[in-house]
């Protein structure tokens, strides 16, 4: 047994629907811009030639039903309500059918996100890690087994502010489909069981305040809620 010199970090764990065992988190990564309208009300459009990707610390994740303080450093602090998957598989350089075996579960997210510091990045070709890797930015509501689900179709996804809906679409406008992302992906990691994904979100981001309750879901899948609290 090694011996530390303080408690290693805690492994964020998201439950799964219907069983005991919780899925462990050891990477979090994220499609950049993945739906047509949200990309356009981001002055910017889809690539269609690859999707790209940021990351989020699983030191950063929390989840659903979590209060969280609104972070320091940001007067802007935006919500997205994502679909995210989970892989079950050891995979590098998936094809589409591996890709597909890959990917165990569904659940809700969201990719909370100091859009202001993240628009930094954007003006001074920085890295996103502020506007993006936030503590409690990234939420998880309990996975679904992709078994359990069957076909992701056309199903709506839709996140409220304070019970007003803010973001409401659908998941046949993902552009790059969950196949599609891990194969992609696995061209660059060796993707494995405790990487999850969080697939973009739809048009309709925008602020959130203090005192604020994000609600969200998707057809099907366990929803979503994050309570903002003061600033500490
Ligand atoms: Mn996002």
């Amino acid at each position: 047994m090694t011996a530390y010199l303080f408690d290693p970090p805690r492994v964020f764990s998201i439950p799964i629907t219907g069983e005991t065992a919780e899925y462990p988190v050891s990477r979090i990564f994220c499609v950049g811009r993945n739906y047509a309208a949200h990309a356009a009300e981001m002055g910017g459009e889809v690539d269609r030639e690859a999707p790209w990707y940021f990351t989020k610390s699983p030191q950063h994740a929390v989840g659903s039903g979590a209060e969280m303080p609104y972070p320091p450093g940001t007067e802007n602090y935006h919500h997205e309500i994502e679909l995210a998957f989970a892989i079950g598989l050891p995979v590098f350089r998936a094809d589409a059918a591996t890709a597909r075996k890959a990917i165990c579960a569904y659940g809700v997210a969201l990719d909370m996100t100091r859009r202001d510091r993240q628009q930094d990045g954007k003006d001074n070709r920085r890295p996103w890690d502020l506007g993006k890797d936030v503590e409690g930015s990234a939420v998880f509501a309990p996975l679904t087994r992709a078994t359990e689900l069957g076909a992701l179709g056309d199903r709506r996804i839709h996140l409220e502010v304070n019970g007003e809906t803010r973001q409401d679409a659908t998941l046949s406008e993902l552009v790059w489909s969950c196949e599609e992302v891990v194969a992609h992906l696995s061209r660059f990691y060796h993707l494995h069981p405790g990487d999850v994904v969080m697939t973009g979100t739809p048009a309709g981001v925008g602020p959130v305040v203090a005192g604020d309750v994000i609600t969200g879901g998707i057809d099907g899948l366990e929803p979503i809620s994050l309570s903002l609290g003061d600033p500490e």
